[in-house]
């Protein structure tokens, strides 16, 4: 390769040729034409597929990082685009032509003995880690980190280029940046009740305000003492003529210690409160040099090299310890791609053997497809006032198949709020009982499955089926009754909560476990519902409203099939949807009252149940008092929220549905499967505080009757634009998966309630599922490894089976593995 060096270079040096003229033309009056520049990534993008055709290994991903910088280039702020063009040209600048990493080790595979000592050595806790004492483990452990191998995988949040500290003088409002100060003068302020942590501090070329909202006095006094040298990194502001850091991080330079001493480039990690980050730095550099060549690659290493992956040992290196080039940004970005990869690759390995686990149970071959007219599914199509819709009826048939077919069926039906999924369910669940089984359906919670009971049962009555709801909180003489029903198959249908599963609850026997919102529901708790039948496994039915983006579905539910409900019943009404602020408050209280004189109903949703004197939010008790007394002194208002017993809750409900109270004051306990169509106006406080997901299961609730209905969004103070656009958003569109997609992309998946809720295990590095090209290929070549070696033999099968056990195992309950 080195020959061929001097030919590789000349890829990089032409696209650094041609870009030198729109570059010096957008950063030319400090950018100040940047907004006339256009075109720039199709340019880019031409030039990028050119030279993509004979680069290195290394070249193309700089190319490839290039490309991907522009792609979204026209859309972005000014301040985004001034930040892409540095990152472009410190990417050109860079000796973008370094050493070539040597190609993929063929090396000889670990001996078993081997890979079992660095598993185990990886499993070390971290009061035996050099360096790290009891204390300090402790501290580690508050945030999860227990073991050398969590610590290897602990990120860091940021990187510091120490060669580019800012002058205060050249700070550009709107940008993130670091700079170096010693600090004049630090004191608590205040503002009535407001305090406030002021400093104020200056380097050669001017003086620097920050100021703190939130902090612990004695610790900040600690550190902010005049004469301290720190280094600031945050946003830059202005107030006034004076130019401002709010909340910044700070790290305090030694005396002895120089910026050149400093230089280069350093990892951030996240905060641990009272210990530094220099400290931080220490010990996680010298775990992953103690231990980061212990990593054990499980991804084998044909997949990698066609993949492009590296090794791990590689990536916690490069993470961990940057070296101070001008491609440690690009590097970093790779090497977190490498552990993604590999997170990905034994995730979906391990969901393509749960899904084989699953298939060869032996499962349940219903007779469902008998097209009996005067059958239970006809009869209760019959006495419906409406038929089904297409996706509904597609969605069946899909279910019917699964049923019939001799092998446990593992379905996930996706579906929007109303788009229908309980009568599919519900005829499910009149196919399984015609063959002569019992069905089940599992509520999240008490209130749910009540009122699914009622709702179910009304249903099942006309047709003559036998439906019984099994409490939580049943007097033990009325348990003793239902479970002896269930026990000797008396009743058809049981509805519950996961009151089901506990030990005394014999079914005679179970044939289909229908479970509504499924991101309440671990992966565990099914497996042992799956228990409850004797014999053939059986089938699984699994609803969810929490619309998840389409590809994560699909490809993150490895095991799961998945029908969608694509389509809403005709004749529904969408729900209006308008962004508030405070001065709006009486406006939307009118709002509110025109439709309780029409007879409507109402919800008002806040974040909190009680008022808390940490976070200054309005909470739904208080507000019920002030509603009542203030506002709404004629009507009846109701109070619901996760508190209340599972009695109180109920009563709660039923008055509102009867439409004893007007208006329900609640928390988000109302979220999923709350049925009252005369609610029509929903007024969502704090909605700034709620993901886009969310906020469309609380909109859910309403617009679920013939008349037009309103939901109004207040959002409380917020000076971020993108809170309003993320709420613009909801007005925008009513497709739970399109705002999904847009939840996904704005505040990806670790905030991401549908997905971390769902029983998808805990990924280490959650980024990696915002990256779904990347998911896609680690879930092909996982199928498609798994295909080929299904028993996972050979040493290379023998290691990845090692490492499912060690890091999957009890994430992905695999009862098989080992
Ligand atoms: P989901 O559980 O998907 O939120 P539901 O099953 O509770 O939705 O259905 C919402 C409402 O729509 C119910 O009142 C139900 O009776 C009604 N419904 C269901 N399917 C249809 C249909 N095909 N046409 C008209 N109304 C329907
Ligand atoms: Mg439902």
């Amino acid at each position: 390769m080195g020959k061929d060096s001097a030919h590789d270079k000349t890829g990089i040096e032409r696209i650094k040729a041609a870009l030198a003229r729109p570059f010096a033309f957008a950063s030319k009056d400090s950018f100040a034409h940047i907004e006339s520049i256009k075109g720039l990534d199709a340019l880019v993008s031409t030039l990028c597929d050119g030279e993509a055709r004979h680069a290195t290994d290394v070249q193309l991903s700089a190319i490839t990082t290039l490309k991907r910088l522009f792609n979204d280039f026209d859309s972005l702020s000014s301040d985004y685009k001034k930040e892409r063009i540095r990152e472009a040209q410190r990417l050109l600048d860079a000796d973008a032509c370094e050493a070539h990493p040597a190609p993929l080790a063929a090396k000889p595979p670990l001996t078993e003995q081997e890979a079992d000592e660095r598993l185990k050595e990886l499993q070390a806790p971290l009061r035996f880690v050099k360096g790290i004492g009891p204390r300090l483990a402790e501290r580690f452990a508050a945030k999860g980190l227990l073991t050398v191998e969590d610590m290897l995988y602990c990120l860091p949040l940021r990187y510091e280029d120490r060669s580019r500290l800012k002058k205060v003088q050249g700070l550009a409002v709107g940008e993130d940046a670091a700079v170096l100060v010693t600090v004049i003068a630090s004191s608590e302020a205040r503002y009535g009740a407001r305090k406030v942590f002021e400093m104020v501090a200056n380097d050669s070329t001017g003086i620097l305000k920050v100021k703190w909202f939130h902090y612990k006095l004695s610790y900040m006094k600690n550190r902010c003492k005049s004469g301290s040298r720190l280094i600031l990194y945050g946003r830059v502001s202005k107030f006034g003529h004076q130019i401002e850091m709010i909340h910044p991080d700070i790290e305090e330079m030694d005396e002895s210690e120089t910026i050149a001493s400093s230089s280069g480039v350093v990892p951030v990690y996240s905060q641990l409160d009272g210990v530094h980050q220099k400290t931080l730095r220490k010990i996680f550099g010298s775990i992953v040099a103690d231990y980061g060549h212990k990593a054990v690659d499980s991804v084998p290493v044909a997949i990698r090299s066609r993949r492009r992956v590296s090794e791990q040992s590689k990536a916690f290196e490069a993470l961990h310890l940057p070296q101070s080039s001008g491609l440690f940004l690009e590097k970093a970005r790779e090497a977190r791609r490498t552990l993604a990869y590999d997170e990905l690759f034994m995730l979906e390995l391990g969901l393509a053997m749960r899904r084989r686990a699953i298939k060869k149970e032996g499962g349940i071959a219903f007779d469902a497809a008998r097209k009996d007219p005067s059958g239970l599914e006809a009869r209760l199509r019959e006495s419906l006032p409406f038929s089904l819709t297409t996706a509904q009826e597609r969605a069946l048939s899909e279910i019917k198949k699964d049923m019939n077919a001799p092998l446990p069926m593992n379905r996930l039906i996706q579906g929007d709020v109303g788009s229908g999924k309980t009568v599919v369910s519900l005829i499910a669940a009149l196919m399984a009982i015609e063959s002569g089984y019992q069905a089940a359906i599992m509520s999240p919670t008490e209130i749910l499955a009540e009122q699914h009971y009622l709702t179910v049962h009304r249903y099942m009555e006309t047709i003559g089926i036998r439906a019984m709801l099994l409490r939580g909180a049943m007097k033990a003489k009325e348990r003793r009754v239902v479970l002896k029903e269930i026990q000797e198959g008396g009743v058809d249908l049981i509805i519950g909560t996961h009151a089901l599963i506990q030990k005394d609850v014999e079914f005679a026997k179970l044939g289909l476990v229908i479970i509504d919102e499924q991101h309440r529901f671990g992966v565990v708790q099914r497996g042992e519902l799956r228990k409850k039948a004797q014999g053939a496994s059986p089938d699984m039915l699994i609803m969810t409203a929490t619309p998840i983006p389409r590809t994560l579905a699909m490809t993150a539910f490895g095991d799961l099939d998945v029908s969608i409900i694509d389509q809403l019943p005709p004749g529904r009404q969408p729900v209006r949807t308008r962004i508030l602020r405070e001065k709006d408050r009486a406006s939307a209280y009118q709002a509110i009252s025109r439709a309780l004189v029409e007879g409507g109903q109402c919800y008002i949703v806040y974040p909190l149940v009680e008022e808390s004197k940490e976070v200054p939010l309005k909470d739904a008790t208080s507000m019920k008092e002030h509603l009542q007394r203030d506002i709404f002194p004629e009507h009846r208002i109701g109070l619901l929220h996760g508190r209340l017993t599972t009695v109180e809750k109920e009563s709660v409900m039923r008055d509102f549905k009867d439409g004893r109270t007007h208006i329900l004051v609640s928390t988000t306990v109302i979220e999923v499967g709350v049925d009252v169509p005369n609610a029509t106006v929903m007024l969502i406080e704090h909605a700034e505080r709620f993901g886009l997901a969310q906020l469309h299961q609380l909109r859910g609730r309403v617009g679920r009757g013939v008349k037009p209905s309103l939901c109004m969004l207040l959002a409380a103070w917020t000076n971020s634009e993108d809170t309003y656009k993320r709420l613009k958003v909801m007005t925008e569109t009513s497709d739970g998966f399109q705002l999904a997609e847009e939840d996904l992309k704005i505040r990806g998946p670790g905030n991401f309630t549908g997905v971390r809720q769902s029983g998808l295990p805990d990924l280490r590095l959650s980024f990696a599922l915002t990256d779904t090209a990347l998911l896609k290929a680690a879930r092909d070549d996982a199928f498609g490894y798994l295909e080929q070696n299904p028993e996972l033999a050979g040493p290379e099968g023998i290691l990845i089976k090692k490492i499912l056990k060690s890091r999957w195992a009890s994430r992905l309950e695999l009862a098989e593995v080992g």
